[in-house]
């Protein structure tokens, strides 16, 4: 669904990405994990077209779309959930769903599958999306995300400042929709629970993939000297 190959980026003349080359398959969970500035959501940035690589390709379903416009690539089926959750605070949650039906899909349906999906943003419905905690406020970005049926989601930090329960169901969640055959790249500095809904997991670390592997051999990784030996 998605290949980066050999994947450049700089912002000015400071590169950031440093020759990245991965690939996620269909249905796949694919866990991009390391330490603060190491370039993971400049990666994001560049699959999602808002900044073009200085070289190196990337494919899209097959497709070479380096360069292409953030527009064509949500049009081609990729979503990016960006990192502070992208949701409109002064609407409520049912007009933050009404937002994402630009799409083209019918209001009812797209509600229905979002409360179906999350039943507790259904009894927060009318609640101003702002109010609610860190974790229904996710929920909100994902039913978002989820409203154009992206076949490629790009998630950022979805743990941000989440307890570590609301975290681990919220990745339940990521699961769930990867069975049904959406492709997902998920950031995150370091949270363990990622490592337990990943297929493989790759540790980034200024701007170059140093290990890629299963979520087993990944966890053994971190355990050494990359993150100082920590791993929460
Ligand atoms: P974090 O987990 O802290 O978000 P990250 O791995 O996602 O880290 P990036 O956000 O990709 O890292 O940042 C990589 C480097 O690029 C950092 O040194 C950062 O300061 C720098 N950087 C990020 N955005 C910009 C920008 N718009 N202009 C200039 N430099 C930037």
């Amino acid at each position: 669904m998605l290949e980066l190959r050999d994947v450049r980026a700089a912002y000015e003349r400071i590169e950031v990405v440093r020759g990245v080359s991965f690939e996620v398959g269909e249905g796949e969970v694919v866990a991009l994990l390391g330490p603060n500035g190491a370039g993971k959501s400049t990666t994001l940035k560049v699959i999602a077209g808002l900044l073009a690589p200085s070289s190196g390709d990337v494919f899209l379903a097959g497709r070479r779309v380096k360069g292409a416009r953030p527009e064509a690539l949500a049009r081609a089926g990729l979503c990016l959930i960006p990192e502070g959750r992208g949701i409109f605070p002064n609407l409520s949650v049912r007009e933050n769903l009404r937002v994402a039906t630009h799409t083209g899909r019918r209001f009812a349906d797209l509600e229905a599958s979002a409360f179906d999906r999350f039943p507790r943003l259904a009894d927060r419905r009318d609640q101003v999306a702002g109010t609610m905690s860190g974790g229904e406020q996710q929920m909100l970005s994902l039913a978002r995300g989820l409203a154009s049926e992206p076949g490629l989601l790009l998630l950022d930090e979805l743990s941000m400042g989440l307890a570590p329960l609301v975290v681990e169901s919220l990745y339940e969640k990521v699961r769930e929709i990867a069975r049904e055959g959406v492709s997902i790249l998920v950031v995150e500095q370091f949270a363990r629970v990622v490592l337990d809904v990943a297929d493989r997991a790759a540790i980034m670390v200024n701007g170059t993939i140093r290990a890629m592997g299963s979520p087993e051999v990944v966890e053994q990784e971190l355990h050494s000297a990359y993150l100082g030996g920590r791993s929460n």
